[in-house]
Formats: C-alpha cells, sequence, structure tokens
C-alpha cells in the first residue's frame, strides 16, 4: 500500500503545487519550510461524542491535501488533535463544557477521571470513522489532558511578557496588545464590540479578549489555583511540541477561522516571538443540510455509525468510500448539500471503479505494482486540490483499462491510489465490521495503519502505536510486530481473530 507514494523516484519534478490560502485569500505556490518534509497541523474533534459527518469533511480533507502531498514525494508530519476538556459550546468563552454535557448525558460523575473515560470511548469511535473513511492516521494524535503542563507554561510566557490580565473567572489574553489580531479572517475589531461572535464580559478590556485559563472546581492545580486551560491554547501548545513553533500548513473547517485560529495565531506569535505561526492557513467548507450547517446544536446531523450500519438513510446502509466520494465530489471550499441522492451517484460510481479494478487485476495482476511509480495522474489536483477533472478522467481510464490499456489501467490505478480509494474493490464498512475476512479484502487498509504505526514507532511514540494495535484488536485483527531476519527492521504482521 501507497506504493505509489513511496516508490516514486524523489529526483522527478512536478509542476508546482498551488494552494489557497485563507490569510491571503488567493491561491498561492506551496513552499515547505524544509525540502523533505511538510508540518500539517489538523484541529481535531472534540470528544464529548460521535462525530458527524460535518466534522468528518475536515480530516477527508486534510487526507486529501496529505495524499496529494505524499504523491509529490514530500515526507509529511501531521498533528491532529483530540479536545478533551474547555471547548465550551459557544466556541467563545460562555456556555457550559461540551465534555460536561457528555459527563450528565450519558451519567457519568463530574470528574477528571470520567472525563477520561468518556473522551476514550469517543477516541476510539473516531478513529473508526477514520478507517472506515480511509483516512492514513496521522504521525501523531495528541490529547489536550496529556498536554496541560505544556498549555499552562505557555500561558506563563505570555504573562511574563504582558499579554495578560486577570479576571475573577480567569486569565485574559489581551487583544490591544497583539495589533494583527483579526488579520486571518479579515475581521475588523470594531464589528466585535457589540459582542457579536465573542462573550461580553464587564470586566473584560475588549469583548475579543479571550480566556486562557478559566477557573474551575474541576481541573488542574496552577499557580492561579484550580482550573482549566481555554480551548485555544491547546493547538498553540501540541502544535510547538510536534511540529515546531513555526510550521507548514494549518487547517480546519470554516467555522475555526475566527475565534479559534485567529487566538491560535495571537497565543503562538506572542508567547514565541515568530513573524508567522503557520505558513498557510487551509479551511474546507461546510457540509449542509438543506442550506444549514450539520451541526450538534442544529440537531441536523448524520454520525458515521448511523449511515453506515442502519438502514435509515434511504432504505439502506451506505459504505464509507461511497461517503469519501460523495465528499470529494464538491471542492473543499465549496459547501456540500448533503442528499441521499448524491450518496447514490458517488454509490454508482464506486461501484464501476471496484469492477474496473477487478477487472484490471485479472488482465494485468502483479505487473500493476512495478509500472506503478512510472505514471502520474492527471494533475489538476496540483490546482488547489481540484479533483474534477480526475475524478471523471478515472472512471474512462478505468474504462479503458477493464478492456485492456494497460497506460489507462496504471493511470487508473495511481488515481485511485491519490484519492483514497485503493481499497475500492473490497467495503470499508466490511473492513470496520470484519463481515467480510478475506486477506485481499483487508490487506490495503490495514497495510497503510500498519505502516503509520511503524512510523509512529520509529518516533517512539509509543502511546500512540499502542491504541492502534488496541484499536484493531477490538476489531478482531490482532498485530504482531518482530524484527526482518535479513534487514533486522522492525516490521508487523496481522491476523485475524475471530
Ligand atoms: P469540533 O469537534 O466541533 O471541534 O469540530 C471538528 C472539525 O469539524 C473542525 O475542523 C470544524 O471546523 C469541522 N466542522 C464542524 N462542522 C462542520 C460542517 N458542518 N462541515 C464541515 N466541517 C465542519
Ligand atoms: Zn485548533
Amino acid at each position: 500500500m501507497f506504493s505509489l507514494f513511496n516508490s516514486r523516484p524523489k529526483t522527478i519534478s512536478f509542476p508546482p503545487l498551488s494552494l489557497y490560502n485563507s490569510e491571503t485569500r488567493s491561491p498561492e505556490t506551496f513552499v515547505s519550510l524544509s525540502k523533505k518534509e511538510v508540518k500539517l497541523y489538523s484541529c481535531g474533534p472534540t470528544v464529548y461524542d460521535y462525530a458527524h459527518i460535518g466534522n468528518l469533511r475536515a480530516y477527508v480533507f486534510a487526507d486529501t491535501l496529505k495524499r496529494t502531498l505524499l504523491y509529490n514525494g514530500y515526507v509529511v508530519n501531521h498533528t491532529i488533535n483530540y479536545t478533551d476538556f474547555g471547548h465550551l459550546t459557544s466556541d467563545a468563552d460562555t456556555g457550559d463544557d461540551k465534555m460536561m454535557k457528555g459527563l450528565r448525558r450519558e451519567g457519568l460523575d463530574i470528574s477528571l477521571d470520567s472525563m477520561r473515560l468518556l473522551s476514550d470511548r469517543y477516541i476510539k469511535a473516531f478513529n473508526e470513522d477514520l478507517i472506515a473513511l480511509n483516512i492514513i492516521f496521522p504521525t501523531q494524535f495528541a490529547r489536550a489532558s496529556d498536554y496541560v503542563r505544556e498549555q499552562i507554561a505557555l500561558i506563563k510566557t505570555l504573562e511574563q511578557k504582558g499579554y495578560t490580565y486577570a479576571t475573577s473567572d480567569g486569565i485574559y489574553f489581551d487583544i490591544a496588545k497583539f495589533p494583527s489580531y483579526g488579520r486571518l479572517g479579515n475581521i475588523q475589531l470594531a464589528e466585535l464590540q457589540n459582542g457579536a461572535r465573542v462573550e461580553i464580559n464587564p470586566e473584560k478590556h475588549h469583548p475579543a479578549d479571550f480566556a486562557l485559563w478559566k477557573h474551575g472546581e474541576l481541573g488542574w492545580k496552577s499557580d492561579w489555583g484550580v482550573g482549566f486551560p481555554g480551548w485555544h491554547i491547546e493547538c498553540s501548545a501540541m502544535s510547538a511540541v510536534h511540529l515546531g513553533e513555526t510550521f507548514d500548513i494549518h487547517g480546519g473547517g470554516l467555522d475555526l477561522i475566527f475565534p479559534h485560529h485567529e487566538n491560535e495565531i495571537a497565543q503562538s506569535r506572542c508567547a514565541y516571538g515568530h513573524d508567522v505561526m503557520a505558513n498557510v492557513w487551509m479551511h474546507n467548507g461546510f457540509l449542509q443540510v438543506e442550506g444549514r450547517k450539520m451541526s450538534k446544536s442544529e440537531g441536523n446531523f448524520v454520525t458515521i455509525h448511523e449511515l453506515l450500519e442502519t438502514e435509515k438513510f434511504g432504505g439502506q446502509s451506505w459504505d464509507g468510500l461511497v461517503l469519501r466520494l460523495a465528499m470529494l465530489m464538491t471542492h473543499y471550499r465549496q459547501p456540500i448539500d448533503f442528499s441521499n441522492r448524491r450518496l447514490e451517484e458517488a454509490k454508482s460510481i464506486v461501484e464501476r471503479w471496484a469492477d474496473y479494478k477487478i477487472e484490471i487485476n485479472s488482465l494485468f495482476g502483479g505487473e500493476m505494482a512495478a509500472w506503478r511509480a512510472e505514471i502520474e495522474p492527471e494533475s489538476s489536483i496540483l490546482d488547489d486540490l481540484n479533483l474534477h477533472p480526475l475524478i471523471s478522467e478515472m472512471s474512462s481510464d478505468g474504462a479503458a483499462g477493464a478492456k485492456g490499456d494497460r497506460g489507462a489501467a496504471l493511470s487508473f490505478y495511481a488515481a485511485l491510489e491519490l484519492l483514497g480509494f485503493e481499497g475500492v474493490e473490497a467495503n470499508s464498512r466490511a473492513v470496520a465490521s470484519l463481515e467480510i475476512v478475506a486477506d485481499d479484502v483487508l490487506s490495503d487498509s490495514l497495510d497503510a495503519i500498519i505502516q503509520m504505526r511503524l512510523e509512529m514507532l520509529k518516533a517512539k511514540n509509543f502511546a500512540e502505536a499502542d491504541r492502534i494495535r488496541d484499536d484493531l484488536a477490538a476489531k478482531g485483527i490482532q498485530l504482531k510486530d518482530g524484527k526482518d531476519a535479513a534487514t533486522g527492521e522492525r516490521v508487523t504482521t496481522w491476523e485475524v481473530k475471530r
């Protein structure tokens, strides 16, 4: 798996990759900070409940970006965080902590231990969602409650540098001290004076000032007393730990531009003293239902569990790859109107691709792997991840390949991998639930996961590597780590235990 990515000669010169930067509001030719590696941060889910398919669009988008970078010969160091405390229902500094809401919903007591239990549950569910959508796992998942010390240290730095002030309920960032505040979202501070989208609090100097620390009965000890870091600081702290104080690309859904990303920039730039937090800011559009953003608060949400495992939607359950394509059929920056019709359309394409791949496998079999490195699929994807021409070309290449055109078959294969459909002849729902346990059905998806896990082990990220092993074990897939007798390299094999 990913032999296309791994085996491409690094000397091939590719046409430049153009990415739309939300900060400059224009497409830019991408230049990475280091020659070989791209450092990518995606804001992760708040793990108090199942993610809905709108949330998951953000990770399908990040995965497309990552595969495009891999295809261009880069190594991608990718971090996704899990927010497991401190995200209030308003996105600003008011409302309930979403984790508390989750604890009450599930009848758990209000304690840090129960919060851990609750987030374990939904972290596992989120990882399963990623597998169902064939999203490559990040190099590291960073869980906010594992980095409280780093967050406190960062708040202290901001305090020492004079960017903060105290109120009766916490420590706040003083945006007046950071003149670039609002530049990412082109937000005029005067617009925020009336409290639109920010918390009005008479103790704050400006309505857009935001909490770095909140006092509370539940939380962690600090010099300010017991409490917890504000939601925004976790990403500033964890991105610096894993990617450095300045990194290449930062992504998330459109709703994160303000206040979350604006606040991340203010914190990181003021604490670390650099002009730039991330070189490129990329945001996906919303997945909508009847013109309204899918969200928990609107109540118009669908989880992937529901979509994959029940027959509620149009009388049938759906495959993860069908949902993946239903998302990719629209450019990542445009809104998607989610409907059964869209799923039907994606399903007929995915089924056709599966038939072509089976046909091509029987025609060319083992030859395909050796040829992969030499071919290039349609390069429209290099124009800010424009997939439209590629998706239509895949259908014609697949058809020609199935009739014996070797070149077309190779392009089709490459494009399947590039877009995350390399296991199309399998069924991702079956992989997730192990209804079908044929080796060749599982191997494509598993090889990707095993590869990522080996990289984690190499980076000594044992906690995440163990989590992946345990997640798979819960599905009946047992990993065995060992060493290749000839090369001495670490290898992992797998078997299905019913
Ligand atoms: P949250 O768990 O609310 O922090 O959100 C996780 C990710 O999902 C963030 O990148 C959000 O911007 C993104 N997101 C939330 N709702 C939608 C939606 N309806 N469509 C696309 N992305 C969304
Ligand atoms: Zn974030």
